[in-house]
This record gives C-alpha cells, structure tokens and sequence, in this order.
C-alpha cells in the first residue's frame, strides 16, 4: 500500500464505521479512585501519533515541499485545509506553563514577527494555490490576543488573500484568549475579523490560587468577556480550567465549578496540571507547600465529573466536556470526531498547514515542525525556506497505530473489522502482544475486547490513554517521563 493510499484508507475509516455505543449516555462516566490512583501514569495526549517527541532533524524542508507535491499530484478528492498559526508573546507569565511562549512587553517585537509570520503565509499559500478551501482555523499561543486588534486585522486580511476561506457557517475559526487583554470592543471586533469560536482562560476563579499562580484576572472582568462573546454572536464559547494547581482545595474547585457552570459555556476543558519544576522554568516558583496532594486532586477530578454531568455536560474525552447539542458532542455520537493538535474536532481529516515559531503541520502522511526560537526562524525566512526543523514521515505501522489511537481517543470504541478492511493486516496476529497486554486492562473491568470491537468501558475512559499508550510502538523504548500524568 502506497502512503496516499494510507490517507485515503484512514479517511474512508473514519466514515465507514458505526460505534457499537452510538447513542450510549456518554455522561454516565464512572469515577473509580482505587483504579485511577493505581494506574495514573505519564503519557501522551495523542494530538498526533507518532507523537511530537519523535519527530526527528532528518526531516527538513525539502521533505516538507516532497509532502506537498504528493498531495497536489495524487489526484482525486483534495482534503479540506486547516490553519494553526502561532502567536507565541505573552504579557507576564503564569507560573503553571510549560507552552513555548516569549514574555516581554516590548510591543515591537510582535511587530518584527507579525512580518516574518506574514511572508511564512504567502510561501504556504504558493505551495496550497489551487488546492481546497480552509474549514479550520485556530489561533494559538502564547497569548494571541497579544497582537492589537489593527494586528490583528491585517493579519487576517492577509490569511484570505493567500487563502479560500469556506463561509463563516461551514468553519471552524477559532482564538485562545486571555481575558485579562481584551476589551468587550476587541470581542466583538474579533468576531467581525472572522473568528467564530473562543476559548477562554480561566483556570480558576479563586482569588487565592490566582495569586499562587501569578495570573490575577477578576471574575467579574471575566464574566464581562464571557457575555460579550455571546453577545457578539460566537457559535462556540468554551472555558478552560485547571485542577492541581497550588492553593486549590476541593472547597475552591467546587466554587469554581459553580461559577463556570452558571457562565454556561458549550466546552469545558478541565486540563490536569503536571508539576515539573525541573522542566519547566516558571514552575520552580511555585511554592511545593501549596500544591495539593495526589488523593486531593483526584478528589477534586471526581468533583469536576460530577458537577458537570450534574449540569447535563457530556464527557468527550480526555480533559473535554461539552453541552449535549455542541458539535462535538453531536460529532461523537456519530462516530466522526476527530482529534488533531487543537485537540477534538468534528472537521473530517485536513491537511494541516502551521505557520510560526514551534508550530506543527501535518501534510499527507508526514508532520513537521518548525524551529523553535526566533533567531533561528527569522533565520530561515530571511533565506527564502520555510522554517522546517524536524519531522516525520509515517511508515504504515505508524499508520496504523495512528487511527488505532485516533479512534479509541474519540469514540472510545475500535471496529476491528473495519482496521482489517482499511490495512493489510490480521488485527489479532499483527497486535497479539498488545492484545495481551491489555487481558489486564479487561480484568480490571476498563475494556472489553470481542471479536469485532474493543470498547472502553464506562470506569476506563478517564484512563484512555492508558489504553492507547499499548499501541504505541514508540513508549517502549524510551521510559523516561517525558509526558503528563494521565490523571
Ligand atoms: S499560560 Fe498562556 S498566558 Fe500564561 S504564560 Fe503560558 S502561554 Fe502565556
């Protein structure tokens, strides 16, 4: 089987199987402390598989531009777009993050990137002219809401030049933005630039933890910025929490909680905070004296599941949850969610075209990254390349693996029938270790594996990744803890 035809056998994947549990109460998610305490672990969040740690230097430009021109000359049905651009200035920094963000509050040097970004655009739009509009768009950081609302403005004025955008009802266009800096004009002019999704920072409304984590951002400034999206006319508002952090008691996660819900948001996403101070720089500010223990996050895990599956959010998946009739939910019940870098989507597989520092693409049966520090990128820009710095090109055991994983991320379920249709393999000789290693996983009541389907139980969806980490050739051989707790 060729690579294209790994793309065309993935894609047709995801529209030819029907989850045995279309239709199951996905709410009715079980909380058990003895299993998660036992088997939370470290491991990857499969945005991608392979995942990023394993893109690898011999992967450079040219075999970016080899991607590409496969993809323009395999002839057919060419695959939808989607855009991730990275803004990566943030004003002051948030002791918890470990994103790859520049602070500084020189303005000027949004100015030089904003330049740089703008000719990184116009050599991805050349190489995409002519090929199929854009349904996705997302902006990420560092804080993109760094950039002015003029910025702002001709930024995306220039992506349309280079770029077809599908109408505003039939795509995604997305924004992260830090509360603390935009106005209720700069929500609104937002929306009229071409955005129709936000996702809001919050992390916690306790004025305590905020001070912990050097992110003070009143609730009534917040709460201001939540009703002027709605009244703005985003499609989706969706709010992003944060359990673990330091000073954070079930007492406070609770009134959090209660505060978000009545803001009555479409997402919920109740990210894990991973402590490691000796990776991450702004973490050794962080008093190890305020952080909770293991037993009270995952006390304060169980108040989250609750509280939002008492408030009628449905559990997507990892650390999403979403309103019954939000896409995403709708996407799931139907068997086509899809998981990429911004995490879930209901878009079908795109081809990902990323632009900026430490951005990933993922273009045919390959994913690239871009150099990582701003040097280097106007480095490369200034030579007439673009910025690829690492990569991967999937072999069909990536390939493979990849819609394994992709599936059990997002339907929780995996037809094996339709894995023997998409690929060349007897599903039970060619992962009979892995089946093996999961007769545990079944024991404990997480799976149940059948002839046709493996399925994840009620009790074994907080663990998923646990689930997929079996099918990832690559963990076994490196067991350093290079991820986040599973839980
Ligand atoms: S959490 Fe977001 S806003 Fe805070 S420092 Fe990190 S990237 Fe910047």
């Amino acid at each position: 089987m060729t690579l294209a035809a790994v793309h065309q056998a993935t894609s047709h994947l995801a529209s030819c199987t029907t989850p045995a549990s279309a239709g199951h109460p996905f709410h009715a998610l079980q909380f058990d402390a003895g299993l998660l305490g036992r088997l939370g672990r470290s491991g990857p969040r499969y945005t991608s598989y392979p995942t990023a740690d394993r893109f690898n230097g011999d992967f450079g430009y040219r075999d970016y531009l080899h991607a590409v021109a496969d993809l323009r000359t395999r002839g057919g049905k060419q695959r939808p777009l989607s855009l991730y651009l990275h803004i990566p200035f943030c004003d002051t920094v948030c002791y918890y993050c470990a994103c790859n963000k520049i602070v500084t509050r020189r303005r000027d040097k949004a100015a030089t990137y904003l330049s740089y970004l703008k000719r990184e655009i116009d050599m991805q739009s050349r190489l995409f002219a002519g090929t199929n509009e854009v349904t996705q768009l997302h902006l990420g950081g560092g804080t993109p809401t760094y950039l002015s609302d003029q910025q702002m403005g001709e930024l995306m004025a220039h992506l349309r030049r280079g770029f077809r955008f599908a109408p505003d009802d039939m795509g995604e266009y997305a924004i992260e933005v830090d509360p603390r800096t935009v106005s209720i004009e700069r929500v609104h002019s937002l929306r009229r630039q071409g955005f129709n999704r936000i996702s809001l920072g919050v992390q916690d409304f306790d004025a305590d933890v905020q001070r912990a984590v050097n992110r003070v951002q009143p609730e009534n400034e917040t709460r201001a910025i939540i009703d002027a999206a709605r009244a703005a006319g985003f499609r989706s508002l969706s709010i992003d929490l944060i359990y673990g952090l330091p000073k954070q008691t079930p007492g406070t996660m609770l009134q959090t909680l209660d505060k978000v819900v009545s803001a009555d948001p479409d997402r919920i996403s109740v990210y894990h905070y991973a402590h490691m101070p000796r990776l991450f720089k702004p973490q050794r500010r962080i008093r190890q004296e305020d952080m909770p223990d293991s037993e009270t996050k995952l006390r304060m895990l169980q108040l989250c599941i609750e509280r939002l599956g008492a408030a009628g959010y449905v559990y997507i998946g990892m650390d999403h949850f979403a309103k019954p009739d939000d896409d995403l939910a709708v996407a799931q019940r139907q068997g086509r969610l899809h998981r990429n870098f911004q995490g879930y989507s209901t878009h079908a597989d795109t081809d990902l075209v990323a632009c900026g520092v430490s951005s990933i693409g993922a273009v045919g049966a390959t994913y690239s990254q871009n150099v990582k520090t701003l040097e280097e990128y106007y480095d490369m820009i200034d030579q007439n390349e673009l910025p690829v710095q690492r990569g991967v090109r999937l072999s069909m055991d990536d390939a493979v693996r990849r819609t394994i994983i992709g599936q059990l991320m997002c339907q929780f379920e995996l037809s094996i029938p339709a894995i023997e249709q998409a690929f060349p393999i007897v599903f039970d000789k060619y992962f009979a270790d892995e089946l093996a290693r999961l007769r545990p996983m079944e024991a404990d009541g997480m799976i149940q594996i059948g002839p046709d389907w493996l399925s994840v139980s009620m009790k074994g969806r907080l663990l998923i990744r646990n689930v997929c980490m079996v099918f990832d050739r690559y963990l076994a051989q490196n067991d350093a803890p290079r991820h986040s707790q599973t839980l």
